[in-house]
């Protein structure tokens, strides 16, 4: 057997972060029958009077409901989701367009709560026995050579020791941060300069107080905020906006005055405004590429999963789906490899990384065609167009977004994919155009000698006779 997977008994596995992934990973390893603790800093989330998380809601899709069906949680955190099957731009007049996903208008992307999702993972990760649960143990250090783990906890200082350890402790990864100390690791940041702050729209006399069956977009070129709905019949707003000129909304009067001018409809249902803006600190937009994600120790082993191995911006909303898928990628790599950790993290790795690169690029391109180009006549054309062709070609002709959201072909193939479509479009595209000018001309010739002539028939423009006649 290879590290992690002793000649006796059942490997043992710590896992560093019960956050969405986290949790689910350990869903799939206690399901092999593995031994798994899982390590996080915060409260459990749980118990009354922990702390809220990052951001409020978030859309998950097929590559997440895929993962969850095969550890049979899919109906259950559905059960508690709004479906939203397309978007709606809200214009700077207040106009309304609606734009679904989906060629048949059924396809939706889901709106969940992340803290309910969290805590339906985390009430899941319970129900294995093999699974220990370490809340307030904040990963301090960790030696990747003998699996050792030093952790800070209420009590102080803890240690604990690991044959394999999986670093599921998002875009600032402590785990990552060890392995970066060791030669050979590449590790690339980049920020955006745009920082993002949520807002509520309450319920209005108890419903919603926009439609709920969609992602509210308000493009404004360089700015753009969105929108998703909550069970509670609120909304949570994400605004996002240049980090300066984010700073610069420094004073309520401020605040009021740049929402009256950007996005005055939402203005008007955001009761206390300032005071919301106030409450949550701007939140920074990562992303993360870093390699290898496998560090093979002498005593134990070391892996990345989800946000620790590529953090990505939010833009297309795949982010936690494609964490979720990683967990399918590994587990399958574990059946492969009959459990041996050290290669399975290897093969996982090998899989992933180009599919991640790939979705890292789209979510970064599709941040300008959210806030800019939903709202060109261009885009909506091209959106009709694409959805025309999917309905004339099922099965063969599927948009990026489709494939994307709506489909488990890895990223990089959903990419080369695309790529074949496009050409085969423009040389579509060229044939028809070649076939209509051919048949134009031949018309036109046909058409000729039938032609009632003008007064002084046989003259051209010019009011020179054709060539023919002059000979
Ligand atoms: P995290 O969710 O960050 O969890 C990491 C966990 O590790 C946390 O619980 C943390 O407390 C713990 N931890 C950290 N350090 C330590 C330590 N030293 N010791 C112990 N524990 C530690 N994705 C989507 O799919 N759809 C969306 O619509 C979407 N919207 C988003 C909107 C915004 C504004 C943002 C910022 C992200 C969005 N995402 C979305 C991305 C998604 O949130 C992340 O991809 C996902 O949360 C990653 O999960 P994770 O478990 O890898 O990391």
């Amino acid at each position: 057997p290879g590290v992690g997977a002793p000649a006796t008994g059942a490997p043992e596995v710590a896992v560093v972060g019960a956050g969405l992934v986290g949790c689910l990973l350990a869903c799939f390893l206690a399901r092999r029958g593995h031994a798994v603790t899982l390590y996080e800093r915060r409260p459990d989330p749980r118990e009354a009077g922990a702390g809220r998380s990052r951001s409020i809601n978030l859309a998950i899709s097929e590559r997440g409901i895929d993962a969850l069906r095969r550890v049979g949680l899919d109906e259950t955190v559905l059960k508690a989701a709004l479906p939203m099957p397309g978007r709606m731009m809200h214009a700077p007049d207040g106009t309304l367009s609606f734009q679904p996903y989906s060629a048949d208008g059924r396809r939706a992307i889901n709106s969940i709560s992340r803290s309910a999702l969290n805590r339906t993972l985390l009430d899941a990760v319970d129900a294995f026995p093999g699974v220990r649960l370490r809340f307030r143990h904040r990963l301090t250090t960790l030696d990747p050579e003998t699996g050792r783990m030093e952790f800070d906890t209420p009590g102080g200082p803890a240690a604990a020791v690991a044959p394999v350890i999986i670093g599921a402790d998002g875009a600032g990864s402590a785990v990552r941060a060890r392995l970066q100390t060791r030669p050979g690791f590449n590790l690339h940041q980049e920020y955006l300069d745009y920082g993002y702050k949520e807002l509520t729209i309450p319920a209005r006399a108890g419903d919603f107080a926009l439609d709920p069956g969609a992602l509210h977009i308000w493009p404004r070129g360089r700015s753009m905020m969105i929108a998703l709905p909550n069970p509670d019949r609120s909304f949570t707003c994400t605004l996002f906006w240049p980090e300066r000129e984010l700073a610069e909304l420094d004073t309520p009067a401020k605040v009021e005055r740049a929402f009256a001018e950007n996005y005055p409809d939402a203005h008007a249902l955001i009761p206390d405004l300032a005071a919301d803006y106030a409450l949550n600190p701007i939140g920074h937009l990562v992303t993360v590429r870093c390699e290898p994600w496998t560090v093979l120790g002498r005593a134990a082993v070391v892996g990345l999963i989800g946000d620790a191995a590529h953090a990505i911006v939010p833009f297309y909303g795949q982010g936690a789906n494609c964490g979720f898928e990683d967990c399918v990628e590994l587990d399958r790599c574990l059946a492969e490899t009959g459990d041996d950790y050290a290669a399975a993290l290897l093969l996982y790795e090998n899989r992933r990384k180009g599919n991640t690169d790939t979705i890292a690029r789209l979510a970064l391109d599709n941040f300008v065609e959210m806030r800019d180009k939903v709202a060109s006549r261009a885009f909506l054309a091209r959106k009709r167009a694409e959805h025309l062709l999917e309905r004339a070609l099922p099965g063969r002709y599927a948009s990026r977004y489709e494939l994307i959201s709506f489909s488990t072909v890895p990223y990089a193939e959903v990419e080369r994919r695309v790529t074949r479509q496009r050409r085969w479009a423009a040389v579509a595209a060229l044939a028809a155009a070649g076939m209509s000018a051919w048949a134009g001309a031949t018309l036109r010739n046909r058409l000729r000698p039938e032609e009632p002539g003008p007064p002084g028939r046989g003259r051209s423009r010019t009011g020179r006779r054709p060539r023919a006649e002059r000979r």
